[in-house]
């Protein structure tokens, strides 16, 4: 499933948050997206999600989105996580991701596969298994860690079955062994033929994770290329730096 983006812009009144950005996304590879505070990040993949209206186009396998249309882009196969873990406490942890297997059932192109509960339990307790959780399946959401959270919302997120996974700073707030099993979550994920655009913070899980990482300043790319190459990049470190 290729994502490419051609000449996206998003405004907030006076602010360019997204000023003429395109990239290809190539299927089932994995592509970094760093870039200091405030550059534009999320708001790409609030774009490409549909969260927030975006000019320039966004096509999936050849496809163009509609701008500003969550719907469309989870029926084309676009799932995301968000900064801060979307989980719904009052919920067990196993009804989080259960309630996502539905949506994605009644809302994407599997309209026509309902599965029974049984199967859907099976579903859920698998993506659970994937991101380390299944031993808290019954457990209240409400109990779980900040990284616990995490590692939901992106079950959450898996068990709408998407072809491109968007991920906004997963990374952040989590502990280094936390890390260390996203990472390999992730390589699993992405193994099975998931794309995935991460955008995240710290660097040495982006390098290793992604074979290329596009730098963001000012809404604009500055760099794309394999991470030590652009990280070596006098412009980059500028960029971080605020120059
Ligand atoms: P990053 O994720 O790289 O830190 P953001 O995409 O969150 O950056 O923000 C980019 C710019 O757009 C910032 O100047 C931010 O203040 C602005 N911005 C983001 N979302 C909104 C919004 N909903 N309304 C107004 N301004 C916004
Ligand atoms: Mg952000």
């Amino acid at each position: 499933m290729t994502l490419e983006l051609t000449d996206v812009h998003v405004s907030f009144g006076n602010v360019r948050a997204v000023a003429g950005v395109s990239l290809t996304l190539a299927s089932g590879s994995r592509m970094g997206i760093i870039g200091p505070n405030g550059s534009g990040k999320s708001t790409l993949i609030n774009a490409i999600s549909g969260i927030v209206r975006a000019t320039g186009s966004i096509v999936i396998d050849g496809q163009r989105l509609r701008s500003g249309s969550p719907q469309g882009a989870a029926w084309r196969g676009i799932s995301r996580t968000y900064q801060t873990p979307q989980t719904f406490t009052k919920l067990s942890v196993i009804e989080n991701v259960m309630l996502a297997v539905r949506a994605a059932e009644t809302r994407g192109p599997a309209t026509w596969f309902q599965r029974g509960e049984y199967r859907r339990t099976v579903a859920a307790l698998e993506f659970l298994t994937t991101v380390g959780l299944a031993d808290l399946a019954e457990e209240s959401a409400a109990i779980l860690t900040y990284g616990q959270q995490q590692a939901l919302a992106l079950a959450r997120a898996l068990a709408t079955g998407p072809k491109v996974l968007l991920l906004d700073e997963p990374a952040a707030g989590l502990n280094s062994a936390e890390t260390e099993a996203l990472s390999h979550t992730l390589q699993t994920v992405n193994d099975a033929g998931v794309s995935i655009l991460l955008v995240e913070h710290k660097m040495d899980f982006v390098s290793a994770l992604c074979p290329r990482v596009a730098v963001l300043a000012a809404g604009k790319l500055v760099a794309d290329g394999p991470p030590a190459e652009v990280l070596s990049r006098p412009d980059v470190i500028d960029a971080y730096l605020g120059v």
